[in-house]
């Protein structure tokens, strides 16, 4: 999840719109900071790891997921309360019988990566995405954002390739026929899962490197910190994160994220 993280802080000053959209930019910039796609990844893999034996997630346990899901971004949400959620989110986090309220909004898809990760097949990597979806972006939209995103990154990470990743966007309605040069001059901020993850995964897939994928996501502009946090979740299953970026990703948080982390690292991802 350093991938996610590390694109929620290099991304976070570009949130709104910068004039000059280019791949030249400082990576940490004074104002770069976490937000909310941070807390959101880390308190969807803290719901996770609580689950034991989470390969067992079958049918009959997914009230159990989505139950661990709930209460941990609730829990995470309003502990870091300042940290950049939509209006309705706020409610849902507020609320005394929160629901989900059928948003199609990139937070499904910006929080689901620890789901990525904690899987051996891609069926439960996907229905486990779905679930961390469901419990606010119960649209079609968004939970499908959260399915692509995590099937994108078990991909990644178990060697099927570019090629596999860009069909499976593409099977799921995703249009992929625009370069980052052809997605620049008119993309704008916009929040949707539509217009949020396939701009990401072109990000990625035109990248050479971790931080190549992380400087085309910030040079699309838009919603720059959920992009960014998306093609560096991807990024970071396909090529790792280099070490001096660990290291920066983890003095940029809370101890008490970088526990989550230093837990799923041990745990999580070995399931
Ligand atoms: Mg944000």
């Amino acid at each position: 999840m350093y991938g996610a993280i590390l694109g929620d802080i290099i991304g976070s000053p570009y949130e709104f719109d910068r004039g000059n959209k280019s791949k030249d930019f400082p990576l940490f910039s004074p104002r770069a900071k976490y937000t909310d796609d941070t807390v959101m990844t880390i308190a969807v893999a803290d719901a996770l790891l609580s689950i034991p034996d989470g390969n067992m997630v079958t049918t009959a346990r997914e009230g159990e997921v989505l139950k661990a899901v709930e209460e941990s971004m609730r829990r995470w949400g309003n502990k870091y309360w300042y940290a950049g959620y939509g209006t309705r989110f706020r409610q849902w986090l507020r609320s005394e019988d929160p629901q989900p309220y059928n948003s199609w909004g990139n937070g499904s898809a910006m929080r689901v990566s620890a789901a990525g990760w904690m899987f051996l097949n891609h069926d439960m990597t996907r229905r486990v995405a779905e679930l961390t979806a469901m419990v606010t972006h119960n649209h079609p939209e968004g939970i499908k954002g959260a399915n692509v995103v995590a099937s994108a990154i078990f991909a990644a990470r178990v060697g099927w390739g570019k090629d596999w990743i860009k069909s499976y966007a593409e099977n799921n309605g995703y249009d992929l026929s625009r370069t980052c040069d052809e997605i620049r001059p008119t993309y704008h901020h916009v929040e949707s899962c539509q217009e949020t993850v396939p701009q990401a995964i072109t990000a990625f897939l035109e990248g050479n490197s971790f931080e190549d994928a992380i400087r085309n996501a910030v040079s699309l502009g838009g919603d720059c910190d959920t992009l960014t946090c998306i093609t560096g979740s991807i990024a970071e299953a396909y090529w790792g994160v280099p070490e001096e970026l660990k290291e920066e990703c983890k003095n940029r948080i809370p101890e008490e994220m970088v526990a989550v982390l230093e837990r799923f690292d041990d745990v999580g991802c070995k399931r």
